[in-house]
């Protein structure tokens, strides 16, 4: 497949790179191609970033039938621009497609032509601390239909963001509510495919959870509401003790490229480490015990996201005087220096541009 390039003529004035949001600004170009049954994935292009017009009976807009992801690109200190794990952002892509019935990409071409579009929006790329260039990748169903069935046609895009840090809070811990009425995924569900979907039904109690003052929904499993899977669109780790827990994945949990990476870095840092259950009963008696230490989410946006207080029921809980814990630092730290190229990229994270 060849990729064609078409440049813009007129390009965007930059923003101010101290003061950046999340995901409103959206850079010069875009990728786009397409997917029907005679040519499958055909039509790679760069092209001016711009609106998709398409008809009202698009089936995307009816049935959610659509997957996307979400990564970084990182400026580091020499100026060279890298993405931190695109090839696992790839895999999981063509795992959730899997999941919606949309037939996958090849990742080689595919990170080729990711490569290339932050390639030539590199100037994009924010050099102030804690920012980067969200990239994502998204696939919706285009066929214009209202039948409920897979989409024949499919578009695939990959959109651009330069963007400050997730939490207005910055990294300080934020404040958590687990939900009792409303569940995020079930299992057998789409819960570990990152699709629209899921985020749609997390929604209401999101806003809930924002009316009492908190940031995030702690999500406990779809079943039994008694085990804890994920924090609003985090992944979720415990310290107890000395032991570090993280929910196992149970095909309700979207399996995170950021938890994967505390995973990895605990075990070779020679933690004691599990994923297993963890019930919200647990995480309860653990602070009543006093060996709960420590509370963070896990993910691309945030990398690690301290949690400082806890409210289940009407007991609320308070999680290390409302400062960051030296466990949540220690990955905080060890992340975002492979991240932005202070520290070697010893385990194979990186890609450069
Ligand atoms: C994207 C996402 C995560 C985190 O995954 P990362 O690969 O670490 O960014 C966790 N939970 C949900 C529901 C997500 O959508």
């Amino acid at each position: 497949m060849q990729l064609t390039i078409n440049i813009a003529d007129q390009l965007k004035p930059r923003p101010d790179e101290t003061n950046l949001g999340f995901g409103n600004i959206f850079t010069d170009h875009m990728f786009n191609m397409d997917y029907d049954p005679e040519k499958g994935w055909h039509n790679p292009r760069i092209e001016p970033y711009g609106p998709i017009e398409m008809d009202p009976a698009t089936m995307v807009l009816h049935y959610g039938q659509e997957v996307f992801e979400g990564l970084k690109a990182f400026r580091r200190q020499d100026g060279a621009v890298q993405l931190f794990r695109p090839k696992d952002n790839l895999k999981r892509l063509n795992r959730s497609c899997k999941k919606l019935c949309i037939p996958p990409v090849d990742l080689d071409f595919t990170l080729q032509a990711l490569k290339k579009l932050v390639e030539i929006e590199k100037e994009w790329v924010p050099g102030a601390a804690g920012t980067s260039l969200y990239v994502r990748p998204t696939i919706i169903a285009t066929d214009p239909f209202l039948g409920v069935r897979a989409s024949y046609t499919y578009r695939f895009f990959i959109i651009l963001s330069p963007v400050g840090a997730y939490y207005a809070e910055g990294f300080n811990p934020v404040k958590i509510m687990v939900s009792r009425d409303h569940v995020r995924a079930v299992r057998g569900g789409v819960g570990d495919a990152k699709t629209a979907g899921n985020y749609a039904a997390s929604l209401l109690a999101g806003e809930k959870a924002h009316r009492e003052g908190y940031t995030q929904v702690l999500w406990l499993d779809g079943v039994e509401r008694k085990y804890v899977e994920e924090v609003g669109s985090m992944n979720i780790f415990f310290v107890i003790g000395d032991e570090l827990i993280t929910p196992e994945l149970n095909g309700s949990i979207l399996p995170g490229i950021t938890r994967d990476a505390v995973l990895f870095l605990a075990a070779a840092w020679n933690m004691n480490v599990s994923e297993r259950k963890i019930s919200i009963d647990e995480v309860m008696d653990a602070h009543q015990s006093g060996a709960l230490r420590e509370i963070f989410g896990s993910g691309t946006a945030a990398v690690i996201s301290p949690v400082g207080e806890l409210k289940y029921g009407d007991q609320v809980i308070r999680i290390g005087d409302g400062r960051v814990g030296p466990v949540a630092q220690k990955f905080f730290d060890a992340i975002t220096n492979i991240q932005y190229g202070k520290d070697d990229d010893a385990y194979g994270w990186i890609e450069p541009i």
